[in-house]
């Protein structure tokens, strides 16, 4: 029986949860394993009536190793999908390593104490893996994720180079509150108040938060303000893909948005370093998340459409080119199929595709591997059918 142990139960597992489900020929048992074990509970008591896959459910502590790998070796997964937080990557590799089992995520690892994502940790672990004779995916979620597999793709079937990158994201989508963010808080937050920095000529610029800002039409949602951001695929596609002279990463932001968190920055609640309170250190940014709308309560308010991809600029057969490859996403649309908003969904069905490649042996390669090193053209075509169908245009309008 091929099985996978999916750590975490948030708004990204829910999704990738009721793809497993969908997808039970793969999926033929999966374990939901995650910090609140009621969680879990309540998504198998909904799910199993639905499905061929068989869903067990348990209670794990991901930021320890030996737990880890005694709920691995018990339940004994092919793949272990991690849809917990940036935090648990390292444990959770660390027990994927001990166990010899196959390590899928969303987002790179990031230490508690500095909003700073890069790989080098879990690059540091290749040649462990290697050893190991298992693969860690990394990254199979939508930015990074299938931006990764755009650009893969997009080197494989209509460039001889890619010399620029321009990703953007954009979410169309309103909740009808001042201030919510669509998927954890306090990932989120740390994401959008940190520096802003893209890649150029092999060399990182760095600009201050917010700083470049252009207006782009979306189809499918219009003219949107949208704000480039550090981001961390920018960093291995500009290793991986060939040519690259410049790669940038642009998110769209409404005004009430960013009026909110200014002022939150301003009076010190988006701060990462644990202030006393009552006698007590508690952590700002996670005090904040406490009293914030759960990004899993967005769901049923949320209408509109998301809009992502990849604009790439190169060159074939000698000739300048251009290329635009999106997904464009219906919020209630996903609602309705899956009780998620759109943000979610982008995540969650790429995770389960991802963690699907490995499970069926389509991406097997003993290391640790970003998600363009792989063959796109399964995924891609895995997109069109489990929920993200792609478009392309060679003439879309380009970022200045
Ligand atoms: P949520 O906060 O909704 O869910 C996180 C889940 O992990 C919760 O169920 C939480 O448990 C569980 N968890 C946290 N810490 C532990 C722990 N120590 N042990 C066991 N379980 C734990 O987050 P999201 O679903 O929004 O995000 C999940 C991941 O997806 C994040 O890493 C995020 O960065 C990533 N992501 C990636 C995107 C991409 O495009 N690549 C886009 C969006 C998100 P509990 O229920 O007890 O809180």
């Amino acid at each position: 029986m091929k099985k996978c142990m999916i750590i975490g139960c948030g708004g990204v597992a829910s999704v990738a949860i009721h793809k497993c489900c969908q997808n039970s020929d793969v999926f033929e048992g999966i374990m939901i394993a995650s910090r609140t074990k009621s969680k879990c509970d309540k998504l198998k008591e909904k799910l199993q009536p639905t499905t061929k896959t068989v869903i067990e459910t348990a209670q794990v502590n991901a930021d320890n190793v030996d737990e880890l790998v005694a709920l691995i070796n018990s339940y004994k997964p092919d793949v272990v999908l991690n849809l917990a937080l940036p935090y648990q990557d390292l444990t959770i590799m660390d027990a994927c390593l001990a166990t010899k089992t196959h390590y899928v995520d969303t987002a790179n690892y990031e230490p508690l104490d500095t909003a700073k994502f890069e790989y080098k940790w879990q690059w540091a672990y290749r040649e462990r893996f290697e050893k190991a004779g298992i693969t860690a995916l990394l990254g199979s979620g939508f930015d990074p994720g299938v931006t990764g597999v755009f650009s893969a793709y997009a080197i494989k079937h209509e460039f001889d180079e890619i010399n620029y990158i321009d990703i953007l994201d954009c979410n169309g989508g309103d909740h009808g509150y001042p201030f919510a963010t669509n998927f954890n808080p306090e990932i989120n937050i740390r994401e959008v108040s940190a520096k802003g920095s893209y890649i150029e000529n092999g060399k990182w610029v760095e600009t201050e938060p917010m700083e470049i800002k252009r207006v782009y039409d979306f189809e499918g949602v219009g003219k949107k303000d949208m704000y480039l951001l550090h981001h961390e695929e920018l960093e291995s596609l500009a290793l991986n893909i060939k040519g690259i002279k410049r790669i940038r990463f642009f998110m769209t932001f409404g005004q009430s948005y960013l009026t909110h968190l200014k002022c939150l920055e301003n009076v010190g609640m988006t701060s990462i370093e644990p202030i006393m309170y009552e006698g007590r250190p508690i952590v700002p940014l996670q005090f904040l998340k406490a009293v914030l709308p759960d990004p899993a309560s967005l769901g049923p308010r949320t209408v509109g459409k998301t809009n992502i991809g990849c604009i790439f600029r190169g060159k074939k057969d000698g000739k300048d080119k251009t290329y635009y490859l999106y997904n464009i996403c219906d919020h209630q649309q996903c609602y309705r199929e899956v009780g998620s908003q759109a943000i979610s969904y982008t995540t969650g069905v790429p995770a389960m595709i991802g963690a699907m490649m490995v499970l069926t042996g389509k991406w097997n390669r003993a290391g640790v591997y970003n998600i363009e090193e792989f063959d796109p053209d399964p995924f891609m075509d895995a997109l069109n059918k489990w929920g993200l169908p792609w478009q392309e245009s060679f003439n879309p309008n380009l970022v200045d």
